[in-house]
């Protein structure tokens, strides 16, 4: 394929692992690299910047191919020494950075300085163009059906996608909702020049979460995620199971709950156990509404060359339809 976003990038294909706490590790990245794609590293994941400059060393040792660092600015327990990640990104010459959230607009200019390609991912019209305004170089929208901050608009891709597509100059990648190639044809269709997936990625041989994690995601169907912390107005959509159904039975009660006595339950360490140890009951698994699509676990090089055949031909038999 051949578009702005394959160009700015450095990729093969248009298809976009999204930065994930916890997930996104120099295996998973290197192996989407590898493939065609673009892996993405998220930061916070690691528990200093120095380990995040380790970690962008152990995926470049793992591919050649162009990969990006996620950077999420929005409420976190313990607040990240963002501007040193930023240095460390910057002095380790990453080409590609995802951010996502609140970012300052010096923030963006900092990483626009140093040659930096910025996809910043929201979810709506209004961010996007301001987002645009301030001189990102892709946006990736996200629509009501992610994982993760859907935002609180509820705006599904469906028409997110070409209403983002209407309304910007840069090119538009198309992010929650998407698991395949009918998926990926879809977002094409609509005018996106690429996809993002985040659990879909989850569900690969290379995830570094536990077999029981993937076996969660195999098993749900579309309608197993559940929206948390919506009364707190930042809604986040992550796997029905018992840590989820709590968290809704205390924001439900007369007076909803103060983060305080949510934050045991949704608490990032706390999720991230679940994922490692493959304890699935015990803490948030975030997770998209494409959960009731995955019914595999292939490697990532499987899943995109799969993924391409599929949108080449969903995009040819539609192209039929219509008497082409
Ligand atoms: P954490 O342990 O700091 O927080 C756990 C959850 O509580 C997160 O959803 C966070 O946004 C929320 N939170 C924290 N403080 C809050 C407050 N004062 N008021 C309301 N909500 C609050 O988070 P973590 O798991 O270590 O993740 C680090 C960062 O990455 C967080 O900002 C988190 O939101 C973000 N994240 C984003 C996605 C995504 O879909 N983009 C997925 C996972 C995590």
């Amino acid at each position: 394929m051949n578009n702005r976003v394959t160009e700015l990038l450095g990729i093969r294909y248009p298809i976009i692992q999204g930065g994930m706490q916890w997930v996104g590790r120099a295996e998973l990245a290197a192996a989407v690299s590898n493939a065609g794609g673009l892996g993405t590293l998220g930061a916070l994941t690691q528990p200093t910047p120095e380990a995040l400059g380790l970690e962008i060393e152990r995926c470049r040792a793992l591919t050649d191919k162009p990969f990006g660092v996620n950077v999420t600015m929005l409420p976190t327990v313990n607040p990240p020494p963002y501007a040193r990640i930023f240095e460390v990104i910057i002095e380790q010459g990453v080409r590609i950075v995802e951010t996502a959230g609140n970012v300052p607009e010096q923030v963006f200019q900092q990483l626009r300085d140093a040659g930096i390609v910025i996809l910043h991912k929201c979810t709506s019209v209004r961010h996007a163009l301001a987002a645009e305004k301030r001189g990102v170089h892709v946006v990736s929208i996200d629509g009501f059906e992610c994982a993760g901050h859907p935002g609180e608009e509820d705006v599904p891709g469906l028409v997110l996608i070409p209403a983002a597509v209407s309304a910007l100059s840069v090119p538009v990648v198309a992010s929650g909702g998407i698991a395949d190639g009918r998926g990926m044809a879809a977002a094409l269709a609509l005018g996106a020049e690429g996809v993002n997936m985040g659990t879909r990625f989850v569900a690969t041989q290379e995830a570094p979460v536990h077999a029981k994690v993937k076996q969660a995601l195999l098993d749900a169907r579309e309608n197993d995620t559940r929206l948390i912390m919506r009364t707190l107005r930042n809604s986040s959509r992550v796997l029905l199971n018992p840590v989820s159904e709590e968290v809704l039975k205390l924001e439900g009660r007369s007076g909803g709950a103060s983060f305080e006595v949510l934050r045991p339950l949704v608490n990032g360490q706390r999720g991230r156990a679940a994922l490692e140890s493959g304890d699935i009951t015990n803490g948030v698994i975030w997770a998209g509404m494409v959960a009731g699509l995955i019914d595999d676990i292939p490697s990532c090089a499987e899943l995109i060359e799969r993924m391409m055949a599929q949108c080449r031909d969903r995009l040819a038999a539609a192209a039929a339809q219509v008497g082409a």
